[in-house]
């Protein structure tokens, strides 16, 4: 599947749309349109339904160590500077840039790819921005810096593979991604991803206060509070969805790599021991989720990190990742990380902002002999009060992004196939295979024609059905057409109304995927919908 073509569905059916597009667009902003925000709305309750509020907390699911209960949270957006000052974002959360003098842009460091090449007695390194088609690329640019014709390709002498700019020492043989010349790209230099604002009136440097990189830590902060006051007891999960904010220094890939985004988070509690099994757990059920959703296939993998890949104060981690179609072959981008956390983030939240040394997570100290970043003092530690025991609980952290899970399930969808017309002709038609649970449409009720009574009794069902569900009523054009609009919209299913249902009552369904056509009563639809989006 191209990408293009997602693109262009995405806006001409309003999936989705750039950010203040009347102004010329926000680069890292989207906004999703009536359809996108259906399916991404669908995508966010599977996951509060199938994780938090549907979830059986008396049985013990397949695989996992034992009963454990579920509950939410709902936190806000900006909160107390010393939160991410213990946390370690403030400190560490940050990516490495490089600024070209001469083109003005700015790259991510580590996403800067090239290759070395020799061509008239000169050897430079040419770069790309990664992605897709990297070589052809990296090839034009090299013909067009020596002034050599395609036909003369064979004389530029390529030395090893494609490799990123980080294996690069000395940057004054690079030619930067957008420039003329060679060695106009910048050291890498830090650069936060916390976007900064004021609170309140004053604005001096005390007010300063962040827009939360990730939902997670106002559940840490808030452990004690469950505790407290739902009666939970460990193991147990808090989950959050919500907005988070990166000042992403390349946005890019649609909404893959945004600046305002939602996350899906859970973070669950469990026994220090019991903590392996636990990891375990929530790797699979997460990944069978995206499963049982529709992703499959060899486009859908779960991915152990090495162990140099670890976090610092991480004892296991794994990556869901999805092979999106503009992503290069044989590349995966991540939908969701889980990982074991141990005791590092309620430790933090106690005691200080913490440092492994050796194989001791310890409060890191400042110059005059103080914590760095002062905890909040308070004990978060858990009684368990049936084994009398005391401990800091271990974290296991399933944490998604929605927007990366419904573009991917919107890529997965997307398909293009020929389908027999009214009169039996093939024609092309794009559908967007989107499992009914997420579809944002879940039915659609047309009149065959607009008299003999039709739209009166199509009019009744819609408004039946639409106490229930989201359904769309259409009477404009040729059904066939009308079947084709929904099919792009991901619409599972569509009634008709015809001059059958006058004398008998029953009416027809039309299946997006098989095509298939059944009569059921009118009397029986509502019923049949429930069961078919089960
Ligand atoms: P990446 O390496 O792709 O930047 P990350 O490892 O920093 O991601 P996490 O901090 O683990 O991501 O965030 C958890 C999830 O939040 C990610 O798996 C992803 O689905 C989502 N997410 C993170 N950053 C973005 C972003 N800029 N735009 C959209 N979704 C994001």
């Amino acid at each position: 599947m191209e990408m293009d073509k997602l693109v262009a569905l995405c806006k001409r059916r309003g999936f989705l749309f750039q950010s203040s597009e009347i102004y010329g667009g926000l680069n890292g902003f989207w906004d999703y349109g009536p359809l996108g925000v259906e399916l991404k709305r669908n995508v966010k309750e599977a996951w509060w339904r199938d994780m938090v509020a549907g979830h059986d907390d008396l049985a013990t699911l397949p695989g996992a160590p034992g009963p454990y209960a579920m509950t939410g949270l709902d936190c806000a957006i900006i909160m107390h500077p010393q939160v991410w000052k213990c946390s370690g974002h403030y400190d560490l959360f940050h990516d490495y840039m490089v600024d070209c003098r001469e083109s003005k842009k700015r790259y991510r460091y580590d996403q800067v790819q090239g290759r070395w090449v020799e061509a008239k007695g000169q050897r430079i390194f040419v770069a790309v921005p990664s992605g897709e088609k990297e070589d052809e690329q990296i090839e034009q640019r090299a013909l067009k810096y020596f002034n050599l014709r395609a036909k003369h390709a064979e004389e530029l002498h390529w030395d090893g593979p494609v490799v990123s700019l980080t294996t690069v020492k000395d940057f004054s043989q690079v030619l930067g991604p957008d420039a003329k010349e060679l060695g106009t790209l910048t050291p890498p230099r830090e650069f936060n991803l916390m976007f900064k604002t004021t609170v309140g009136a004053l604005g001096g440097e005390e007010d300063v206060a962040f827009l939360r990189p990730e939902t997670a830590q106002g559940i840490f902060v808030n452990f004690k509070n469950v505790i407290d006051s739902s009666r939970v007891r460990i193991p147990f999960g808090i989950a959050q969805m919500g907005k988070s904010f990166r000042n992403e220094i390349t946005p890019r890939y649609f909404t893959f790599r945004s600046r305002e985004f939602e996350q899906m988070e859970i973070e669950f509690f469990c026994h220090p021991r019991q903590s392996p099994e636990w990891y375990r757990y929530w790797r699979d059920r997460r990944y069978a989720w995206y499963v049982g959703l529709g992703l499959a296939g060899e486009r859908l993998r779960l991915r152990d990190h090495s162990p140099e890949e670890l976090s610092h104060y991480s004892c296991g981690t794994a990556d869901i990742e999805y092979a999106f179609p503009f992503l290069a072959k044989g590349e995966f981008g991540e939908l969701e990380g889980i990982a074991h956390r141990g005791d590092f983030d309620l430790r933090s939240h106690m005691e200080g902002k913490l440092v492994r040394k050796g194989n001791e997570l310890v409060v890191e100290m400042g110059p005059d002999g103080k914590p760095r970043h002062k905890g909040s003092g308070k004990d978060l530690s858990y009684f368990d009060d049936q084994t009398r025991e005391r401990y800091i609980p271990h974290v296991i952290e399933p944490s998604a992004g929605a927007d990366r899970a419904t573009l991917a399930f919107l890529c997965e969808a997307y398909c293009e196939d020929k389908v027999p017309d009214e009169n039996g002709k093939l024609t092309e038609r794009v559908v967007l295979r989107l499992h009914p649970r997420l579809a944002p449409i879940k039915a659609a009720v047309f009149p065959l024609v607009n008299k003999d009574g039709m739209p009166e009794i199509a009019q009744k069902l819609y408004r039946e059905l639409k106490r229930e569900f989201n359904v769309f009523y259409d009477d404009k054009g040729a059904v066939g057409r009308r079947y084709r609009r929904q099919d792009e919209a991901g619409t599972p299913y569509c009634f008709t109304i015809d001059g059958q249902t006058l004398q008998d009552n029953t009416v027809t369904i039309r299946d997006r995927d098989t095509l298939k056509q059944e009569r059921l009563p009118l009397a029986e639809v509502a019923h049949r919908l429930h069961e078919l989006l089960r």
